[in-house]
């Protein structure tokens, strides 16, 4: 199969030529250049996502599921940024034209750009070490987008969903810990299948000061946005959402995957007090759980408090558990 038919057959899905233009893509794949026509009185927002075997993804996660995690990497940007998806790029290399992953791969690409509305309007392929990279295209209202820039002290610390499962997968790969069969599966699935939160970003515009997407960590991620505001936060360890499986786990393991998991594409955002109500309001029209979980201060840097309120000292220290 050559890289033509390849691309007809998996990624230009019956059509070389023309894409509706609803989404904002006037031309898809098919010629030199996409043509894309912005909505009037909004912004694009562009991200770009690389994903590499072994460091972004392990060998033994399903094409489907890869195709899936591809994509929602990069939406999980378009979705901390409050936009609403429009068109994305797919650059793969790949060792050979392995049709069972391909079609595995294209499913689960296409099952979540369905379900978002987003369109592939083009990208390149060729042959190499298999690599995934993908760029993203979306549209919020002028001025609207939600940036890592505009937490104020005082601002409430909020976070989506739960947080640290995908790292607990992580570690039962590597052999640091086990877990029952079924646990497994489910934290596996945080890992492998993340679902964006595109539709909490959007119901968010207008109402969070500033926001990020939780991908390397709570911690680190957070600390762009302290970074970037010119503020610190007050972040109170037990109000932190987790699981029932992460729940259950010992004390220092919870505390390393909430605080520094990654992968777990959750949203981390602040709004002023004020706005407690929407907030919440936001978070049941988008049918997404939200939870307060600190506060930010003028005072610069992260702080991490205990259940009694008290300052845990040094709380990104590694752990004992992990140490192979
Ligand atoms: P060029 O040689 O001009 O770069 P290509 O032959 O690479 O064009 O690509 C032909 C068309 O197929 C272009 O519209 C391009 O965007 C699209 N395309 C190539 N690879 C992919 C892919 N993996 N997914 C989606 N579209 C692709
Ligand atoms: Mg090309």
């Amino acid at each position: 199969m050559g890289e033509f038919d390849l691309i007809a057959r998996y990624f230009a899905r019956g059509a070389m030529a023309a894409n509706p233009d609803a989404f904002g893509v006037v031309l898809g794949i098919g010629d030199d250049c996409a043509v894309l026509a912005p909505t009037p009185g909004h912004h694009w927002l562009v991200s770009a996502d690389m994903l590499v075997e072994g460091r972004h993804f392990l060998s033994t996660v399903s094409p489907r599921r890869l195709g899936h995690k591809a994509l929602a990497v990069n939406l999980s940007d378009l979705a901390a940024c409050g936009a609403s998806p429009r068109a994305f790029f797919l650059s793969l290399a790949l060792p050979r034209a392995d049709e069972a992953f391909l079609a595995g791969f294209s499913q689960g690409l296409f099952e979540l750009a369905d379900a978002h509305g987003i369109v592939l309007a083009g990208g390149d392929t060729t042959a190499g070490p298999l690599n995934i990279n993908i760029t993203v295209m979306g549209e919020t209202p002028r001025g609207q987008a939600l940036l890592r820039s505009g937490a104020r002290a005082d601002d409430d610390l909020w976070v989506s969903g739960t947080l640290g499962d995908a790292r607990l997968a992580l570690e039962v790969f590597r052999g640091t810990l086990s877990l029952p069969g079924h646990q497994f599966d489910e934290v596996r699935l945080r890992m492998e299948l993340p679902e964006p939160r595109v539709a909490l970003g959007r119901a968010l515009r207008g109402l969070a000061t500033s926001a990020i997407d939780v991908s390397d960590g709570l911690a680190g991620d957070l600390g762009h946005v302290l970074a970037r505001s010119g503020v610190g936060a007050t972040l109170r360890l037990a109000d932190l959402p987790r699981s029932a499986v992460l729940g259950a786990m010992p004390q220092d393991i919870q505390q390393l995957c909430l605080l520094s998991g990654g992968d777990d594409y959750e949203l981390v955002f602040t709004a002023p007090a004020e706005a407690r109500e929407r907030v919440l309001a936001a978070g049941r029209e988008s049918a997404t759980p939200v939870y307060r979980v600190g506060r930010i201060d003028a005072q610069p840097g992260l702080r991490v408090v205990d259940g009694a309120g008290r300052l845990i000292e040094q709380p990104l220290q590694s752990f004992d558990h992990f140490k192979s």
